[in-house]
């Protein structure tokens, strides 16, 4: 049996080959356990929750009904297709964001100033994108507290 870990390692996985790979595993570990809660808790709560992983659990359901025979071949190939483009659409969001994050901390840096407002060339949409970043030693989970957002296109961000 394996020791539960006492944090969260986060669910890494580029593209939906991999993220495939990973839950047809999981999966197929849950044979064993039945798709039990200790499986559950193994396999797929071992993520901290995101709307990735929240696909990946979509993943494991489709290969867990193939196995159980609750679903043909066809209609797996099916679903699995649906979640794939799924998959697609949520990492173009997430790779737009790390861009835009990204210009917002380059133009604090270029601005020299680590506090206060910045203007910076949307990476999305080319318009002009405003950040903010405040010190913000009372809030418990962020001593810095950044916010930025683009009139252009509506890419915001918050730490
Ligand atoms: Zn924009």
């Amino acid at each position: 049996m394996k020791k539960q870990k006492t944090f969260l390692k986060p669910l890494r996985v580029s593209t939906f080959f991999a993220l495939k790979k990973v839950a047809y595993q999981a999966a197929f570990a849950g044979k064993e356990y039945g798709y039990n809660a200790e499986w559950k808790k193994l396999y797929i709560e071992c993520y901290p929750p995101s709307s990735l992983v929240f696909l990946f659990e979509r993943v494991v359901t489709v290969y867990k009904d193939f196995f159980q025979n609750a679903i043909k071949k066809e209609e797996g190939m099916r679903l699995l297709q649906e979640l794939e483009e799924k998959f697609e659409r949520l990492n173009t969001v997430i790779g737009s964001t790390m861009d835009f994050i990204k210009a917002a901390e380059e133009a604090f840096e270029n601005s020299g100033e680590p506090f206060g407002k910045v203007e910076f060339n949307c990476p999305n949409c080319y318009s002009k994108a405003k950040a903010i970043r405040l010190s913000t030693p009372e809030n418990p989970t962020h001593s810095v507290t950044i916010r930025a957002a683009c009139n252009g296109c509506g890419t915001a961000m918050m730490n």
